[in-house]
């Protein structure tokens, strides 16, 4: 029987790879995006073992890595004294423990490693110019109404719209996202650019009282990659707004100045402050689903935002392969991925605190308790995050 495509709300990095996870099935989508174009902000991102694992089930493996920065460690350094607190060893011990690498990578690779296998596939019908507006279904299909243009309808609504989801709001109504009031500077810089003595090949973390610096290379070691975050209590939600120099080292008088010139040497700055919601307990509603972001939003602690939208595109496409009914599809699908969406979601904003952000005490507390772990022991703490594809929860 030919039967209808199913839906996916925005074409980030979420609902490409819930298309290209589908597709795999044999199963034809049409992805709506509210932009003119598709593409990423131009930043890094950093894949953990558990996004190759996606990669890899979604065939796109050989492409995700081709592109990636393989680094040495995991750095965390004291922002207030400069000296290494710990660093996480990724090499062979890490590989053979969680089965692939951990790697940094550009967004545009990422998004452009699943763009390409949606734009050359007979089963995926990508759309610009559709920004979705809301849905209604029947027990049969879902139609959506996207502005200005044709209502569309298809067997299933995949909603990957992001942090401000419409089709959330339709669905959960609870307004707009939590304000964290953490304000995040990103910029990315020639190689030459960067201090010489801090040209480490690792992910960096400068943690500091309310703040933190975080650098690694990207494309090939041409570029770094800069994050500063305040916490400032800001109150409004800001995306990408460009911002001066001045304005971003405003207030890391505290901190020691090896951490303080990495700001001097960022340039284009853009701010973000970031958000994110409490995790709730449905996200399914009939023959429409969350994923990624609309579903989960986090702050970006673990660096597993992306990663996460991925599991759920693997795990969809699991789903849908499983089940012939697409509404017992969906439901196992919101089972499997509750408890881990929702642990980073809340870990995240522990970490943010207990280490990413602590002073005093709290920090003399986190650099004792960190120093003293062995390889080993981080491996067996972060398996519950980097293990596994997302299908199982
Ligand atoms: C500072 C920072 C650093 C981060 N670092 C990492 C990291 O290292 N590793 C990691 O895994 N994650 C990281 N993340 C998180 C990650 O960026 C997000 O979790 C991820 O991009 C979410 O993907 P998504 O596809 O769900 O949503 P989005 O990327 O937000 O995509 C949503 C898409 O939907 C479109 N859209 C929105 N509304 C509509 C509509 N109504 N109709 C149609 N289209 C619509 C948008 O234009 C967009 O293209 C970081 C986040 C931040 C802020």
């Amino acid at each position: 029987m030919h039967e209808k495509p199913v839906l996916i709300a925005g074409g980030g990095i979420g609902g490409l790879a819930a298309a290209v996870g589908l597709a795999r099935k044999g199963i034809a989508s049409i992805v709506l995006e509210q932009a003119p174009q598709l593409g990423e902000i131009g930043a890094g991102i950093q894949i953990a073992p558990n996004a190759f694992h996606c990669f890899d089930y979604l065939g796109i493996g050989d492409q995700a890595r081709a592109q990636a920065v393989y680094i040495d460690a995991l750095r965390l350094m004291d922002a207030q004294t400069a000296e290494q607190i710990t660093a996480i060893p990724l090499d062979a011990p890490f590989r053979a423990h969680f089965g692939n690498p951990y790697a940094v990578v550009h967004r545009a690779d990422l998004h452009g490693a699943l763009l390409d296998f949606c734009a050359e596939s007979p089963l995926v019908d990508l759309r610009t110019n559709h920004r979705v507006e809301s849905y209604t279904q029947d027990g049969k299909s879902v139609t959506v109404a996207c502005a200005g243009q044709a209502a569309i309808t298809g067997r299933a609504l995949i909603a990957a719209d992001g942090l401000n989801s419409n089709i959330r709001q339709q669905m959960i109504g609870d307004g707009a996202p939590r304000v964290s009031g953490h304000t995040t500077y990103r910029s990315v810089i020639p190689t030459e650019q960067m201090p010489e003595d801090l040209r480490w090949n690792a992910a960096t973390l400068w943690a500091g009282p309310k703040c933190h610096i975080v650098h690694y290379p990207l494309k090939g070691w041409k570029v770094f990659n800069l994050v500063v975050t305040y916490h400032r209590d800001v109150k409004e939600a800001i995306s990408g707004r460009p911002v001066s120099k001045a304005e971003v080292g405003r207030g890391f008088e505290h901190i020691h100045p090896r951490a303080q010139q990495i700001i001097e040497h960022g340039s284009d700055w853009k701010l973000w402050v970031l958000c994110d919601r409490d995790p709730i307990s449905n996200w399914v509603d009939g023959r429409v689903a969350l994923l990624g972001d609309a579903a989960h939003p986090m702050l970006q602690y673990f660096a597993q935002g992306a990663s996460m939208a991925m599991e759920d595109a693997v795990c969809l496409s699991h789903c849908f392969e499983a089940f012939d009914d697409v509404e017992n599809a969906l439901s196992d699908y919101q089972s499997r991925r509750l408890v881990k969406t929702a642990r980073v979601q809340m870990n995240s904003r522990l970490i943010g605190e207990y280490i990413y952000h602590p002073d005093g005490a709290q920090a003399v507390v986190r650099n004792h308790v960190m120093a003293g772990m062995t390889p080993q022991k981080w491996y067996d703490q972060l398996t519950w995050i980097y293990g596994g594809n997302g299908i199982d929860p």
